[in-house]
């Protein structure tokens, strides 16, 4: 094994299936982990769409790939300089390492809820995230869903509105709607279900199938319209306003839970290594790769690599793939940059 490392920033999908390719091609990774597990997003997560596997399935045998793989957890970045072609990297807790090549696998961040308060999160208890959603599948240790009568899902909840300023679909949402709409109509059978939409974006292998599914099996219903106020009555029941944008009518309705679909934002995490590295946003606030078509896993700093949403909202296998990818392109980048000691 080579002197040099390949420093993985991000312990997460991306990172995790980047250093275990890395270890495959016969060179020397390590990931830097902030969190005290591995993981990210996908170890809250309880099912996946669009077949509802098991996320914690996924995840263990992510991490079963890495146990030969040095990690730091708990680690921040605190510095990187450059010499040549070779980061001198520093962590927050003292720790340098001398690297060929860095890949950024630092994910998003779930938008905050909040930040729409037209939807009343913080301020009605029954109104939740999806992501508290996934938690409770996984704990059933929620006190807010308690045998709910009718539930509705707002998709769309920073993303594709220019109010926040995020103007791109987050591509993960309307199927992870879906998957939970059915997931909660299962655990309450008599529950009515319903989804508010601006477009359903069920693009990918076998999203379609779960959305005849939802409609067909669980009788999930679908509105298109955009929910534009909640408030709630003397019975601490959810009051909703909404145009059903089909049929030009508005909407009044009560419900007892209203899961909001937040979107993916960048994290906090990669705004601080693009400023070290001196990195620019794409025009989704994400970062910027070298290109839109063959440079997905490129950045304009030779030697620094990306993978997974970092640069843009993704799903799983994508995330997977592109992380396979980003491997790909670090050995090459090694060998043609004329650095024969740093490949075995
Ligand atoms: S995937 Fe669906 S819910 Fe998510 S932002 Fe795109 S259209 Fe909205």
């Amino acid at each position: 094994m080579n002197e040099y490392r390949i420093l993985i920033i991000g312990g997460g999908p991306a990172g995790m299936e980047t250093a275990y390719q890395l270890k495959n091609l016969g060179l020397n990774p390590v990931i830097i982990e902030r969190n005290d597990k591995l993981g990210g997003h996908l170890a809250q997560w309880d099912r996946l769409f669009p077949s509802s596997d098991s996320a914690e399935t996924l995840l263990e045998k992510l991490k079963d790939q890495t146990k030969d793989i040095e990690k730091k957890l708990n680690a921040k970045i605190s510095n990187i300089t450059k010499e040549g072609n070779i980061f001198h990297v520093t962590l927050s807790n003292g720790i340098k390492y001398d690297a060929a090549a860095i890949v950024i696998c630092t994910g998003f961040d779930l938008f905050k809820a909040e930040k729409k308060q037209e939807y009343g999160y913080g301020i009605y208890n029954n109104v939740i995230t999806n992501a508290e959603l996934e938690d409770y599948f996984k704990t059933h240790n929620d006190k807010r869903i308690d045998e709910p009568k009718r539930i509705g899902f707002v998709h769309c909840v920073g993303s594709r509105d220019v109010k926040v300023n995020n103007t791109y679909c987050s591509k993960v949402c309307c199927a992870t709607a879906l998957k939970q709409a059915c997931e909660i109509k299962d655990e309450f059978p008599y529950a009515d279900v319903y989804c508010f939409y601006m477009d359903l974006r069920m693009f990918g292998k076998g999203y379609e199938d779960l959305y005849l599914k939802a409609q067909k099996d669980f009788d999930i219903k679908c509105v298109r319209g955009r929910v534009c106020e909640v408030s709630e009555n003397i019975e601490g029941k959810l009051v909703i306003k909404a145009e059903d944008t089909l049929l030009g009518t508005p909407m009044k309705m009560t419900l007892d839970l209203l899961v909001l679909m937040c979107g993916m934002e960048k994290s906090k995490s990669s705004n601080e290594i693009q400023k070290m590295l001196n990195i620019n946003n794409n025009e989704d606030g994400f970062i910027e790769t070298r290109d839109n078509f063959s440079g997905l896993n490129l950045t304009k700093e030779k030697g620094v690599f990306v993978a997974g949403a970092c640069t843009s909202p993704k799903t799983l296998p994508d995330t997977i793939a592109e992380a396979r990818a980003a491997a790909m392109e670090v050995f090459n980048y090694l060998k043609v940059n004329g650095q024969p000691s740093l490949v075995q």
